[in-house]
């Protein structure tokens, strides 16, 4: 992994213009919250803007390509972490499936529609910058994935 420093915010802007290019989500409605704070992280950028555009896809994939997706970003400063979060409002994660989902392999979907190898991709790509990645809620009204990194502290 080739780290960096940038601003976490642009992980968010970045995503979502590589993946507007694409056309993939005429009738989902994007609503962004950035922090106010510039939050830096070091990582890998291009990496970790990959697995927002997997979890952006699965979002839209679960609202059947109509629905509201929320990214928003948000400062623990507890932990030190910067979070962000991709909410859809699709049909949810089953309880018997939530313990998979990171698998290799594991999919849903119909065959050709997913390789299984999305989130657990994520899940590595996460381990290798220090960071997370979780179910942060799942249910009937759609699911919210978080991912955190630690934030660089700039000194004044
Ligand atoms: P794929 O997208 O190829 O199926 P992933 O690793 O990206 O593989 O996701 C694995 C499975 O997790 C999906 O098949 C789906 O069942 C579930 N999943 C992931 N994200 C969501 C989501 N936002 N809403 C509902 N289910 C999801
Ligand atoms: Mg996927």
């Amino acid at each position: 992994a080739s780290k960096e420093v940038f601003a976490f915010n642009s992980l968010v802007t970045d995503s979502l213009r590589l993946i507007h290019d694409q056309r993939l989500f005429m009738n989902v409605e994007v609503v962004k919250v950035l922090t106010d704070d510039e939050l830096l992280v070091r990582a890998d950028k291009n990496q970790i803007c990959q697995v927002v555009i997997n979890l952006i896809m699965n979002a839209v994939d679960a609202m059947e390509e109509k629905g509201v997706l929320t990214l928003a970003t948000a400062k623990d400063e507890g932990t030190g972490t910067a979070i962000l979060t991709v909410t859809d409002t699709g049909g949810g994660i089953l309880q018997e499936n939530l313990s998979k989902i990171f698998d290799p392999f594991f999919t849903t979907k119909d065959l050709g529609k997913g390789t299984g190898l999305g989130l657990s991709m994520a899940y590595g790509v996460m381990e290798e910058n220090q960071g997370v990645i979780y179910v942060k809620e799942t249910g009937l009204d759609g699911t919210s994935f978080a991912l955190e990194l630690p934030y660089v502290s700039v000194s004044s």
